[in-house]
């Protein structure tokens, strides 16, 4: 596997206490899936960052990474769609194609999430309750926290049906907000603007949270895109990690 190239979100580019990335399509045919990154690393900046990946399956779990390498093992195997840290030195990843990627990095606790977004996971919350196991677990206060919005399907080409519609209606996100209609039973859903509604929910200031609002339909020539071209295999590593040599000894 080839490094791919990973997009920066402006604000953090001067950020030397984490490393994250958005990943994108590989040259050529390749189509890495989530399981070619497994028990590999991230490099960035000068450091290697053993990789942590759940298994994805649309819901709404948030599971505390506590550092313990022993089990990475265990975390590719445990199903969840938003990993939390505070430990320097290991990457949270989530791979993504179309679903909407989500770094969040408290700077004042020192703690760093990931959540992976799809309608399911969007529609229960999934980032809002990453934000509240912060809180919950490591005191963060949401007002230090910033988020960061990748690349997925924009409200340009995400048609959606009736059972979605249904399903952000009973988590009470104003469906008005996040999505328009587009003839008899159908809408153009905007993921952005559903999780945006959810951080700023959760206590995130608005400044505080910046989106790429790259389409990756639309650029399928630039990412992996599942309703364009890739529903077999190709899968964008999207990543975040506190860095080990930013730690300042005590004292
Ligand atoms: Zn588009």
């Amino acid at each position: 596997m080839s490094e791919p190239r990973f997009l920066q979100v402006e604000f953090w580019k001067g950020e030397c206490r984490i490393a994250h990335g958005f990943g994108t399509r590989q040259p050529g045919d390749k189509k890495p899936s989530r399981m070619d990154w497994k028990g590999k690393t991230v490099s960035a900046g000068g450091e290697i960052f053993p990789l942590l990946s759940l298994r994805q399956v649309h819901g709404d779990r948030v599971v505390y990474a506590d550092g313990n390498l022993q089990k990475a093992e265990d975390f590719w195997q445990m199903e969840g769609d938003a990993l939390i840290t505070r430990t320097p030195g290991i990457a949270l990843g989530v791979f993504t194609a179309d679903c909407l990627p989500i770094l969040l990095y408290d700077p004042i606790g020192k703690a760093a999430g990931i959540v992976h977004a799809g309608w399911r996971g969007s529609a229960r919350g999934i980032s809002r309750k990453a934000v509240e196991k912060m809180k919950e677990l490591f005191q963060t206060r949401s007002s230090d926290l910033w988020a960061a919005l990748g690349p997925c399907i924009g409200p340009c080409c995400y048609e959606v049906d009736e059972p979605v519609r249904r399903a952000f209606s009973s988590e009470n996100i104003p469906w008005d907000l996040i999505s328009r209609p587009r003839g008899e039973g159908k809408w153009m859903l905007d993921l952005y603007e559903a999780n945006r509604f959810l951080l700023e929910g959760a206590g995130i200031l608005k400044e505080k949270i910046q989106a790429l609002k790259i389409c990756t339909s639309c650029r399928a020539d630039a990412f992996y895109s599942y309703r364009n071209a890739d529903k077999i295999g190709g899968r964008q590593l999207n990543f975040i990690a506190l860095r080990k040599d930013s730690e300042v000894p005590p004292g």
